[in-house]
């Protein structure tokens, strides 16, 4: 299935809770999911109680659509999550936040993980002194990101960093203001996840 490009917002409704797509917006009340809380298409209070299947379908796309990921992508990503040691649901957050757009975005260099997917796709970010333009590129422990020179100069990722002065870093980075450099202090773990989500429907989903 080919990646969604439509309203982002929409997305938001559709799932019936907020997945904080679109940065600094999300936390003002230009927030779509504020203003219009229903199902679009649904007038206000219509909207229906989900089967089991749906709600395990729904926890599935909740979590692929706030790593703005692909089917195939995800699939790949349970699959993988299945051969690893440990609980299968845990394994599958984990690869997710270990994704480097997603890491950008948790140092604080993106407002979003849309914002952190273009910065690493234009050649912004380096790992381990090598430049990474891959999105999708699993970090391990020890890597250490950074900002390419190009990145430094980046007028948007300069406001980023001017406006957020005290971004909370998840406890598996660390982030140094100064030399703008990040991290992998350990693999992410559930705790580390800072939105709700019920991994098992996720399991439960892909079992059947
Ligand atoms: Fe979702 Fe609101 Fe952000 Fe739009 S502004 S993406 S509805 S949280």
């Amino acid at each position: 299935m080919s990646k969604y490009t439509g309203s982002r917002c929409r997305l938001c409704r559709r799932q019936g809770v907020k997945l904080f797509l679109k940065g600094p917006r999300c936390y003002t009340d230009k927030c779509a999911f504020e203003r219009r809380p229903f199902a679009p298409g649904i007038h206000k209070g219509g909207r229906r109680k989900l089967s089991g299947y749906g709600l395990q379908l729904r926890e599935k796309q909740r979590v692929r659509f706030i790593y703005g990921i692909t089917e195939r992508q995800f699939e790949n990503y349970f699959e993988r999550a299945t051969r690893m040691p440990g609980v299968t649901g845990e394994n599958l957050l984990s690869l997710l936040e270990r994704r480097l757009d997603n890491v950008i975005f948790r140092l604080g260099l993106s407002d979003s993980r849309i914002e952190a997917r273009q910065i690493v796709s234009h050649g912004h970010v380096k790992v381990n002194g090598e430049r990474v333009n891959i999105p999708s590129y699993l970090v391990e422990e020890g890597d250490v990101i950074e900002l390419s020179d190009s990145g430094k100069e980046n007028g948007k990722i300069k406001e980023i960093l001017e406006e957020k002065e005290s971004v909370p870093t998840p406890g598996w980075l660390e982030f140094d203001k100064n030399s703008l450099q990040g991290k992998i202090l350990r693999n992410p773990r559930r705790e580390d996840i800072d939105y709700p989500v019920q991994e098992q429907l996720i399991v439960e989903f892909y079992s059947k």
